[in-house]
């Protein structure tokens, strides 16, 4: 009988340590994603500072790329993924803000930096490139440097963060993957208080990829990419 009672004491004490450590997993992954999606349906030119303090000053919100071939402004493509990519983290149990889930908005790149840095862990930009070469295409991830005037602080967080979403999206999607640049002129990112990467997700005036980035089909893998980058950031992935 002493026998028994010894062999449940033990099942009881490892079913609770068992539901503990799931427990403590499900709590863990309650990370807060901030997703912005690029630009607006009308940029806005009036200034503000480019980080806190500054005196250098560039345009709220700029308005963005358009595809070669299919005329989509940027800040469409920019949504949908957004969208995409807030559904594949929401199932994986992250909580997300949204920085906007309407084109017709106006909020500034400080505003869109604010935001997240009140309510999440992690701030992910979506944007697509665009340049005067028809023939350049891929993927890339903009973070701020270690000599970053106002956020050097998190160069190393945003470096790692970047890393794992832009080389994850490009497994996914099969897109190129250009690498990171470390860029220290962008406000969204100069006010931020969290790790933060801007992925360009590809480049719309590439007429193929154009095509691709405005495709359900390509911004699920795309998103679904993402979000593996993610899982691999907060260490989720094994
Ligand atoms: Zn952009």
């Amino acid at each position: 009988m002493k026998k028994i009672a010894g062999l449940m004491f033990f099942v009881v004490l490892s079913a609770v340590f068992v539901a503990a450590a799931a427990d403590s997993k499900a709590v863990e992954k309650k990370k807060v994603i901030a997703i912005d999606a690029g630009h607006q349906a009308r940029g806005n030119s009036s200034v503000e500072p480019i980080g806190p303090g500054s005196s250098t000053k560039k345009a709220k919100v700029s308005s963005g790329t358009s595809g070669v071939s299919t005329k989509v402004p940027e800040y469409k493509v920019t949504l949908a993924a957004a969208k995409k990519l807030k559904k594949e983290l929401v199932s994986r149990g992250y909580k997300v803000v949204m920085i906007r889930t309407k084109n017709d908005v106006n909020i500034s790149n400080k505003e869109r930096a604010l935001k997240a840095n009140k309510k999440a862990d992690i701030c992910i930009r979506l944007h697509a490139d665009g340049v005067n070469d028809s023939s350049v295409y891929g993927a890339s991830a903009l973070c701020p440097s270690a000599k970053n005037k106002y956020v050097a602080k998190l160069s190393g967080k945003s470096k790692k963060l970047s890393e794992c979403v832009l080389s994850e999206m490009c497994k996914e999607a099969g897109a190129k993957n250009r690498g990171i640049s470390l860029r220290d002129d962008l406000t969204g990112t100069n006010w931020s208080t969290i790790p933060v990467t801007l992925i360009e997700m590809g480049f719309m005036t590439n007429p193929s990829e154009d095509k691709k980035l405005n495709s359900k089909s390509y911004q699920k893998k795309l998103a679904k990419g993402m979000a593996e980058g993610v899982d691999r950031y907060f260490g989720f992935d094994d």
